[in-house]
C-alpha cells in the first residue's frame, strides 16, 4: 500500500499558558501558513499573534458559538482552507469545545492534526513530583453537591493521583471540603505557572487550607490530590454531625442553612440531612 502524505486542514494548535515564549517554532509556521485562525477570545489571541507578529484575521469559535462557528469552519475546510484552533492557553480540546470540531472533522473524514505545546494540568502535574505513573484528570472541581459527591467517593478508593482545574474565587471553599475529610491527604496548589508568580503551596490538606486562608491565592490555578491510602478518611460520626449542626446555627444560619452548609461541607447527601435533622 502506498500511503501520500496529505496536508492536514485542521490544526489544533497548543498555546503558551502563561509565558509568551512558550510557542513552538512548528505552531508558529503553521498559524503563519493558515486561511483561518479559530479562538475562543480574539483578544487573548490576538495579543500572542500580535507578539509574533502574525496578521491574521481571527474567527471565533467559542462555547456559546461553537455549532454554528464549527459548521462555518467545515465550510472553509471543505473547500480546502487550512484552519488552526487555538484555545485561550494550553491544548485546544482540554475543558473548551475544541474535541466537538475534532469529532466534526471525524464525521466529515476531513483530515486534521494535534501541535503538541503546554498543558497546565500535565505541567502542574510534574511540578508537584507527585505520583505521575497513575493519574486522573477531572476538569474543574465539581460545584454541585451531587457531583461532589460523587468525588468524595472517588477520592475515598482511587489510588491514583487525581488533578482538578481551580478558581481563585472557589479554591478556599474546596481546600476546607478536603480537609474536612482527609485533614492529612497530600496536596499541591500550583499556580501562575510560568507567570511573575508562579507558585507552589504543598502539604497536607489542612496546612494547604490553613495557607490558603491566611493570605488571597489568585490567578489561575491547579489542584493536585495524592491518591488514596488507608485511614486518610474521615468518617462523619453522628456526633460530629451534631456538633457541625449546632456550629453553623451558632454563625447565624437557620435550621435549613445550616444542613445546606453541613451538605456542601461534608459531601453528604442533603436528602440525608434534612431526613435527620429536620424530620427528627
Ligand atoms: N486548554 C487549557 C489547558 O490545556 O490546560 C485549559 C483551559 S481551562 C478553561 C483553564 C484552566 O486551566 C484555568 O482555570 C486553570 O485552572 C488552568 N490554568 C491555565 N493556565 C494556568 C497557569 N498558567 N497556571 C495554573 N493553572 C492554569
Amino acid at each position: 500500500m502506498v500511503k501520500t502524505k496529505k496536508q492536514p486542514l485542521l490544526y489544533l494548535c497548543a498555546t503558551p499558558i502563561g509565558n509568551l515564549g512558550d510557542m513552538t517554532l512548528r505552531a508558529l509556521e503553521v498559524l503563519a501558513g493558515a486561511d483561518t485562525i479559530a479562538c475562543e477570545d480574539t483578544r487573548v489571541s490576538g495579543k500572542l499573534l500580535k507578539h509574533y507578529q502574525i496578521r491574521k484575521e481571527l474567527f471565533a469559535y467559542h462555547e456559546h458559538n461553537k455549532h454554528e462557528a464549527g459548521e462555518a469552519l467545515i465550510k472553509k475546510m471543505k473547500v480546502g482552507q487550512v484552519v488552526v484552533l487555538l484555545s485561550d492557553a494550553g491544548m485546544p480540546g482540554i475543558n473548551d469545545p475544541g474535541m466537538e470540531l475534532i469529532r466534526r472533522c471525524q464525521e466529515e473524514e476531513i483530515l486534521y492534526s494535534v501541535l503538541p505545546g503546554p498543558s497546565a494540568f500535565i505541567t502542574a502535574l510534574v511540578f508537584s513530583g507527585m505520583d505521575s505513573s497513575s493519574f486522573s484528570f477531572r476538569g474543574f472541581f465539581p460545584k454541585n453537591n451531587k457531583e461532589k459527591k460523587k468525588i468524595s467517593e472517588w477520592l475515598d478508593n482511587d489510588e491514583a493521583t487525581t488533578i482538578f482545574y481551580e478558581t481563585p474565587h472557589r479554591i478556599n471553599k474546596t481546600l476546607a471540603w478536603i480537609a474536612e475529610q482527609w485533614p492529612k491527604r497530600e496536596l499541591a496548589v500550583i499556580r501562575e505557572i510560568s507567570k511573575l508568580y508562579e507558585e507552589m503551596i504543598k502539604g497536607s490538606a489542612e496546612e494547604v487550607l490553613e495557607e490558603a486562608e491566611s493570605r488571597v491565592l489568585k490567578g489561575e490555578m491547579v489542584l493536585i490530590i495524592s491518591g488514596a491510602k488507608e485511614n486518610d478518611t474521615t468518617v462523619y460520626t453522628d456526633q460530629d454531625l451534631d456538633a457541625l449542626f449546632q456550629r453553623f446555627q451558632e454563625q447565624g444560619a437557620t435550621k435549613k442553612e445550616a444542613i445546606a452548609m453541613m451538605a456542601d461541607y461534608t459531601g453528604q447527601s442533603k436528602n440525608e440531612l434534612y431526613q435527620r435533622f429536620m424530620l427528627k
